[in-house]
């Protein structure tokens, strides 16, 4: 079998080019049925928190396997998705103790738009529909968290079949060119929550969501601490639930369980899915403020639900992975293996100019590529940056994870989110990999 020509195949996905087949992964790495070894430098797509191939999660796959793979949850409560729910009780902020079984992000999400809403008539507030999020934004592919997402490219063809949220802008200090403090900054940015629910009217707006750290839509925004500080404190004052999506950023990621933890916030509701379960199998999680599910339960239960909800072998899965989490400390490791891995690009960015900024937190970073570091001008379109460093890496063995936008401005960025467990010989390898791949990239179009 050859790497470079794969067999015909019926799939179809949006990658231009077919990839080599996967044979195996353990650990960081990857290998390809020529035997070629990738190491993991995205975990994925910012999914495989615990690296690949984990033993002690294989076994508790396997034991559950063979005792049941599927019992439907109106028929039979099952013992890991008890577990699970309450493991993940425990990881929560105070109160957030209620636990919704989904297969991955867009369900999560979903399941949040829906639950917010059901809310919203149970308590006597059904004029209140509206929920706000950020430009640039990534909440899901089904329709309803396509709604949410601020990112032209992704939801334009479906615009008319959606009823689109409001946004307001992602707090892209990093591009502003004034001589406002950080703090200033941030509560320039959070202020415009708050002038777009007076200009929606304030009785329509249900909820605001946002990545606490932007993922792949921003590359690792993380805004001032000001910012977060004064969106909670501008939800309280219009009762707005606030919605967190942590899909991304949950499990660990940025060196905290929740990204929420670092700026001591309180949402009403949490999305939760990648490196909840790691990618050992499809499984998310919404979890509410009890507040919220009470008054839908009572007002005769949360319409929505899907068919492999809470299912026995998914959520014995996620219990070994959350397991694995604490017992490898991976959270603590997320934080100083991240903050050792941004101060090697930061490195990288003082030998190449081309790097206008390294941002992000625990390991949830990114770098951006821009024309000209004090503008932050991006690079020319056509030179698609964003796919040749990714190919340049993927040659030399290492998987990164690019995306061009800024949201109106275009941009490059490269997502550096290696698995929790990465040691610092691994980060040694991602970095003299970036290094090489720059070095060639730069050549190549005499940046
Ligand atoms: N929300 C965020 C922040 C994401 O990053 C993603 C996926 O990238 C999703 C939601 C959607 O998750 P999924 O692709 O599992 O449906």
């Amino acid at each position: 079998m050859n790497s470079i020509t794969p067999p015909p195949s019926n799939l179809f996905y949006q990658t231009r080019q077919r990839r080599p087949l996967l044979s195996e992964a353990r650990g960081v790495y990857i290998w390809d049925v020529d035997g070629k070894r990738y190491l993991d430098g995205s975990s994925g797509a910012m999914v495989v928190n615990i690296g690949h191939g984990n033993e002690r999660v294989l076994a508790a796959m396997r034991e559950q396997m063979a005792k049941a793979t599927f019992g439907y949850r109106l028929h039979f409560e099952n013992e890991p998705a008890e577990r699970l729910a309450l493991l993940t009780a425990e990881k929560m902020p105070e109160g957030l103790n209620r636990v919704f079984f989904v297969s991955g992000g867009s369900e999560a999400v979903e399941s949040a738009i829906k639950l917010a809403r059901q809310w919203a008539v149970a308590t006597g507030h059904g004029k209140r529909w509206k929920i706000i999020s950020r430009e640039p934004s990534y909440h899901g592919a089904t329709l309803g968290a396509l709604a949410l997402t601020g990112y032209a490219p992704m939801t334009a063809p479906f615009a008319p079949m959606m009823r689109m949220m409001p946004k307001v802008p992602a707090p892209r200090a990093y591009l502003d060119r004034d001589n406002l403090s950080d703090e200033a900054r941030g509560l320039k940015y959070a202020e415009t929550l708050r002038d777009k629910i007076i200009e929606e009217g304030p009785e329509s707006v249900l909820a605001f969501i946002m990545e606490p750290v932007g993922g792949a839509s921003t590359g690792a925004l993380v805004a001032p601490d000001s910012y977060y500080r004064r969106i909670a404190e501008i939800c309280d004052e219009f009762g707005i639930l606030l919605i967190l999506d942590e899909v991304m950023t949950g499990a660990g990621r940025t060196g905290k369980f929740l990204a929420a933890e670092h700026w001591n916030l309180k949402p009403d509701i949490i999305a939760l899915s990648k490196g909840f379960a790691s990618g050992y199998v499809p499984l998310g999680a919404m979890v509410a403020h009890e507040r919220v599910v009470e008054p839908v339960l009572a007002a005769g239960g949360f319409i929505h639900g899907y068919t492999y909800a809470g299912n026995p072998l998914a959520c014995a899965a996620g219990l070994a992975v959350l397991q694995e989490i604490d017992h490898e400390n991976l959270v603590r490791r997320a934080e100083t293996t991240g903050a050792a891995l941004k101060r090697e690009l930061e490195g990288l960015m003082e030998r190449f100019p081309v790097i206008g900024d390294v941002r992000g937190t625990g390991l949830l970073l990114a770098f951006e590529l821009v024309a000209d570091r004090q503008t932050m001008q991006p690079l020319p379109k056509e030179i698609e940056a964003h796919v040749h460093l990714v190919e340049e890496a993927y040659k030399r063995g290492l998987i990164i994870y690019s995306r061009r936008t800024r949201g109106g401005i275009e941009g490059d960025h490269f997502m550096i989110c290696p698995p929790l467990i990465a040691d610092e010989t691994h980060i040694a390898e991602i970095v003299t990999t970036l290094e090489e791949s720059l070095t060639a990239l730069v050549s190549r179009f005499g940046l």
